[in-house]
C-alpha cells in the first residue's frame, strides 16, 4: 500500500508534518537516510510506516526500553505486526517474536543496542529476512554527546552483516555529532540527508539586556498572569529568590531544581501538570519529561548555556501549537560566567572549542540585528526568510558604523598586556585617573582618554557585544582578564568593519555587583 492511506488507515493521521513525506518515500525506497529532526517532530512515522510498505522485517535500534515498550504497544494496538527482543521481556513475548519472525509475519522488530553484543543475535537476523535497519536517537553513537552508548558502534556490524539499507533519526544537530554519525553508522557512502521542521513558528522570540532583571521578569510575568509559564535560571538560589518575589507581586509561583528532593519535585511537576496558571522558576532540571502542551510562556532570567539549550528551553512552550512567547535575559556577567564554566570544566581542549563556539552562536542570536528566527533555523541548517514574529522584525534595531570604538577598545586592551578586565578598560578609554590607573602608568598611554566622547555605560553596552561576538575573551589564566580573540585581528587591522546595536547601548546600564 502506498504511504498516505496507511497515514490515514494505520496510524489515524491526516497529512504529514514537515518534512516526514520526503524522509518516508526515501526509507521505502531504500536509500541510505540520516534524519534530523526536531524532538516531537515526528521521527517514528518515518521508519514505521516504511516498513509497513516494504517486504520483510525492519530492525529498529533504540536505546530506551521503556520508549521500545510503549512504541511496540502504540503499534500493536493499531494492528501493526510489531514485537521487542529486550531484557525486559517475557518468555512468552520473546517466543511470539521469534514466531512471527519464522512466520515471515512481523514487520517491525524492536531492540535495545545491547542486544547486538550477544552472539546469536547477528545469525539470527540474518535469517529473518530483515530488509532495512532504522536507527533511533542516532547520536547514541557519537561520543560527543553526553548520551553515549558503546553498543551503538556495533551498527556498523549489523549493516555489514545484513547488507540492507539503513535510516538513522536523531535530533541533534550540531556538527560535530553529525559528522561521527556519518563516519560511525555511513562510512562506504554519505545517505541522503534531511533536516527539516526546527522552526516553530508559534513562538515569539525576544531578547534583552539585562536592565533591573527581576523587575524586567516580573513585568513579563504580570504581563501574562493566569498563562502557564517557566522562568529559567542560572543558579539554584535564584530559582528560590525569584519565586518568591513573584509571589511576593501576587503571582503564583513556585521553585525548582535539582537539588531538591525527589517528592517535592514531583508535587511541582504535578501541580504544573494540572494547574492553570502556575509560574515553574526552575534549572534546567526542570524540563525532561514535562508533558505539558499548553505552556504559554519561557523566560530566561539568565543566558543558557549554548544555542542547543537555548532552543531545548523555549521550545516547552507551544507544544499545542497556540500562541507562546519567549524572553531571554543576558548580561555582560552571564558572558562571563558562561565562559568560565567552560573553560574550567573538565573536558578535552578539543571539546571546549566546540563549547565556545556554541555560546558564541547564542550570543550572536542575544545580539542580532536582523530576525532572529531566520539565524536560529540558519544555525540548524535550514534556510528561511524574515519570520515577523520576532522582537527584531517586529522593531528593526538601529544600528551604527562601530568599528572606531571597537579599536580603541581593542588597542586598550593590547596596550594594558591584555591582564585586565572591563572596569579597568573603560578607566583607560574615558581617562579615568583611578589608583589602580596611575599605578600602572596606565595614564601615560596614548589610548588613556581616547574615548572620553562615549560614556562609561556606553562603553559597557560596547564591551558586551564584543564579548559576545568574541573579539574579546576572558582568559581564566589571567583571572579573568580580557585578551583579544583571533577574530579581532582583522578588525585591528581595518579590514573589516564592526556594526553595533545602537539600543543596547541606549539600555545599558552597569552590571549587577555579583559577590562570591
Ligand atoms: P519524535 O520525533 O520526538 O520521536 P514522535 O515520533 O514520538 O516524535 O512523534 C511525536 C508525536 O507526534 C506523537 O504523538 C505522534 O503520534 C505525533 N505525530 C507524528 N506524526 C504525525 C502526523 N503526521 N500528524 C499528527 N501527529 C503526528
Ligand atoms: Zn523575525
Amino acid at each position: 500500500m502506498s504511504a498516505a492511506p496507511l497515514l490515514r488507515q494505520v496510524f489515524g493521521f491526516d497529512g504529514f508534518r514537515p518534512g516526514q513525506e520526503e524522509i518516508v518515500e526515501a526509507v521505502a525506497a531504500g536509500r541510505d537516510v540520516l534524519a534530523i529532526m526536531p524532538t516531537g517532530g515526528g521521527k517514528s512515522l518515518c521508519y514505521q510506516l516504511p516498513a509497513l510498505m516494504r517486504d520483510g522485517v525492519t530492525v529498529v535500534i533504540s536505546p530506551l526500553i521503556a520508549l521500545i515498550r510503549d512504541q511496540v504497544r502504540a503499534l500493536r494496538e493499531a494492528g501493526v505486526a510489531a514485537g521487542a527482543l529486550t531484557s525486559g521481556n517475557t518468555e512468552e513475548e520473546t517466543a511470539a517474536v521469534f514466531e512471527g519472525l519464522r512466520a515471515g509475519e512481523l514487520k517491525l522488530l524492536y531492540m535495545a543496542p545491547e542486544r547486538l553484543a550477544s552472539s546469536g543475535t547477528l545469525p539470527m537476523l540474518r535469517r529473518a529476512g530483515v530488509t532495512a535497519i532504522a536507527v533511533d536517537e542516532a547520536h547514541c553513537v557519537s561520543q560527543w554527546g553526553h548520551d553515549f552508548r558503546p553498543d551503538y558502534l556495533r551498527i556498523g556490524e549489523l549493516r555489514a552483516t545484513l547488507n540492507v539499507p539503513l535510516a538513522a533519526f536523531t535530533a541533534t544537530a550540531d556538527v560535530e555529532t553529525r559528522g561521527e554519525i556519518m563516519r560511525r553508522l555511513f562510512p562506504e557512502a554519505a545517505p541522503l540527508s534531511f533536516l527539516r521542521g526546527f522552526d516553530r513558528p508559534n513562538i515569539h522570540l525576544a531578547f534583552a539586556p539585562k536592565d533591573g532583571p527581576r523587575r524586567q521578569i516580573l513585568d513579563f510575568a504580570r504581563a501574562r498572569d493566569g498563562q502557564s509559564g517557566i522562568v529559567y535560571c542560572g543558579t539554584r538560589a535564584k530559582t528560590e529568590t525569584l519565586a518568591q518575589a513573584l509571589l511576593d507581586a501576587g503571582l503564583p509561583a513556585v521553585a525548582y531544581h535539582g537539588g531538591m528532593e525527589a517528592g517535592p519535585r514531583r508535587e511541582v511537576e504535578g501541580r504544573f501538570q494540572r494547574e492553570d496558571g502556575l509560574i515553574v522558576v526552575a534549572t534546567v532540571a526542570f524540563g525532561m519529561g514535562i508533558d505539558k502542551p499548553d505552556i504559554r510562556w519561557v523566560a530566561h532570567a539568565d543566558l543558557p548555556r549554548s544555542i542547543e539549550a537555548y532552543y531545548q528551553e523555549i521550545g516547552r512552550a507551544g507544544r499545542d501549537g497556540g500562541p507562546a512567547e519567549t524572553m531571554t535575559l543576558y548580561g555582560q556577567e552571564d558572558i562571563r560566567l558562561r565562559r568560565s564554566q567552560i573553560d574550567e570544566g573538565q573536558a578535552p581542549l578539543e571539546r571546549k572549542t566546540a563549547d565556545h563556539a556554541r555560546l558564541n552562536a547564542l550570543l550572536g542570536l542575544a545580539e542580532a540585528a536582523t530576525c532572529r528566527r531566520q539565524y536560529l533555523l540558519g544555525y540548524f541548517g535550514e534556510e528561511a526568510g524574515p519570520c515577523g514574529h520576532c522582537d527584531i522584525c517586529n522593531d528593526p534595531p538601529e544600528t551604527f558604523d562601530g568599528t572606531e570604538p571597537v579599536r580603541k577598545a581593542l588597542s586598550a586592551v593590547l596596550r594594558t598586556g591584555e591582564t585586565y578586565g572591563a572596569g579597568h578598560i573603560i578607566d583607560v578609554l574615558i581617562g579615568n585617573a583611578t589608583e589602580k590607573v596611575t599605578q600602572r602608568g596606565h595614564d601615560r598611554l596614548p589610548t588613556f582618554g581616547c574615548g572620553k566622547d562615549i560614556g562609561k555605560l556606553a562603553w559597557q553596552a560596547i564591551l558586551r557585544q564584543m564579548l559576545g561576538r568574541d573579539l574579546l575573551r576572558p582568559d581564566p589564566e589571567r583571572h579573568g582578564g580580557l585578551v583579544i580573540t583571533e577574530a579581532a585581528h582583522p578588525v585591528l587591522r581595518g579590514e573589516i568593519p564592526v556594526i553595533l546595536r545602537r539600543d543596547l547601548i541606549a539600555k545599558a546600564r552597569p552590571a549587577p555587583v555579583v559577590r562570591a
